[in-house]
């Protein structure tokens, strides 16, 4: 089927979620394709390391999002792979003790208002700042922070009342104790991928595509590039010609925030729990995180660290953020527990060459720009992942089922499926 003297129909850029979906819908329709990576694993952002803790430790993605409707809870269902379908307790930590009943419901309002507040600004097309919309002079602003940063991985200031408000979440975010990026690595056998090797340029004059690699050259009729926007808004991967600005300008307008975790091996007894619990820990200042302790009865306890506070961590130099993190859980359950603690490892997604950050959010006023990626370039060129998807941005299954729907639009501009 193939229309010009390539090698492929199709080159895929990036082994992640997005890219092996691709894969998967290329090689359904039985077109001829190559998947190349720069990483010497696949997963991307979806990965799960089981051999730090002796059990399965996402790095990246792990809570199945708006899981009722998550074309990934299926999937973990098909190859036995555990997650909990109930909501574990939460407990808000504010200056070292937990919120009453009170104060809790005064929080839940404030959220409250907040979305709706939000989503009025959107529905209005207001596309500005989240601060404009919200009150931040409640004592329960920092808290919103917190959630926000978590949540989008980025500083309220950088957010989008028209983005925070198109993304779908049914409420229902379902953590997977046997390992979310397991899930993908699953999906992942049988397609070929040609690891450890980095594209580097992508030479669109003429017909098809040329592609050059840290491993050599490749010809293709299209190509469907996966990496994050803040990858190629670095200009990790150059292009020949230059892409149109207003592509340029839609990869910066999403950049990929922060969202790290630090993983403690520690004795579930210390944490004080016997079961599951996740907490949001709101020491005096603007240094909120939120850990979840015992998944699945685990001696372990994750902390996921987001927003800015990542920045001024990472700052304070090597094992700041591990220290941090052990300040805050030891800020909850005592400092006696201190000599309980074991292995201690951190994620470094900000220092992934190819991928430069966690998930995209549109800058304020640029809520537009994951559309403007929907498009392909002269027709060859297709972006797909996680940024791109219309209403599961930031997650797992978003970029899945971008890099399907993107390879079926590439095949079709081929002539090898119906438009
Ligand atoms: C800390 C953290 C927590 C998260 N939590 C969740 C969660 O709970 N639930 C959820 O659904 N999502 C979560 N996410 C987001 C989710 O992991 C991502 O949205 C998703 O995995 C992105 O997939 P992708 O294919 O779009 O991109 P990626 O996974 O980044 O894949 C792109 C691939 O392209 C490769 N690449 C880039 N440039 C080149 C090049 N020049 N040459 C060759 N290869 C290249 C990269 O190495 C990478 O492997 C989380 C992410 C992080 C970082």
């Amino acid at each position: 089927m193939t229309k010009h003297r390539s090698e492929v129909d199709i080159a895929i850029v990036g082994a992640g979620a997005a890219g092996l979906g691709a894969a998967r819908a290329a090689t359904d329709a039985g077109a001829s394709f190559i998947v190349l990576e720069a990483l010497p694993r696949i997963g991307g952002r979806a990965f799960t390391d089981s051999a730090r803790f002796g059990f399965p430790w996402d790095l990246g993605c792990h809570w199945l999002h708006s899981a009722d409707v998550n074309s990934f809870t299926a999937l973990a269902d098909r190859f036995g792979i555990a997650y909990r379908s109930e909501p574990s307790a939460w407990l808000t930590m504010s200056g070292g003790r937990a919120l009453d009943d009170r104060e809790t419901q005064d929080l839940d309002a404030y959220l409250d208002v907040s979305a709706t507040a939000i989503q009025a600004a959107a529905a209005s097309g207001r596309d500005v700042a989240l601060p404009e919309v919200l009150d931040l002079a409640s004592r329960w602003a920092p808290s919103l922070r917190r959630g926000f940063a978590a949540e989008w991985a980025s500083e309220i200031e950088w957010l989008s009342t028209m983005d925070v408000a198109g993304y779908r979440d049914t409420n229902q975010n379902w953590p997977v104790s046997g390992g979310y990026g397991e899930i993908v690595a699953r999906l992942a056998a049988g397609i070929p991928v040609q690891l450890g090797t980095r594209v580097q340029q992508i030479d669109w004059n003429g017909d098809g595509v040329r592609i050059d690699t840290s491993a050599g050259t490749i010809r293709a009729a299209a190509v469907i590039v996966t990496a994050s926007t803040s990858a190629l808004a670095a200009g990790t991967i150059a292009f020949a010609p230059d892409l149109p600005a207003a592509v340029q300008e839609a990869f910066a307008a999403l950049p990929c925030g922060r969202a790290e975790k630090v993983g403690i091996a520690i004795d579930k007894r210390w944490l004080g729990v016997s079961d599951y619990l996740s907490m949001s820990v709101e020491p005096a200042g603007p240094r909120g995180m939120s850990f979840q302790f015992a998944e699945a009865g685990r001696d372990f306890a994750n902390a996921y660290i987001a927003g800015d506070l990542c920045d001024e961590l990472d700052a304070e130099g090597p094992g700041g953020m591990e220290a941090a993190a052990i300040d805050a859980l030891l800020g909850v359950i005592g400092g006696e527990a201190r000599r309980a603690i074991g292995a201690v490892h951190r994620t470094n997604w900000r220092a992934e060459e190819t991928i430069l950050g966690s998930y995209a959010a549109a800058l304020p006023g640029k809520a537009g720009a994951r559309a403007v990626l929907r498009e392909p370039v002269g027709d060859r060129i297709f972006f797909a992942g996680e940024a791109l998807h219309p209403e599961f941005y930031s997650t797992c299954h978003g970029a899945d089922e971008s890099g399907w729907s993107t390879a079926r639009a590439a095949l079709a501009a081929l002539g090898a499926l119906p438009a």
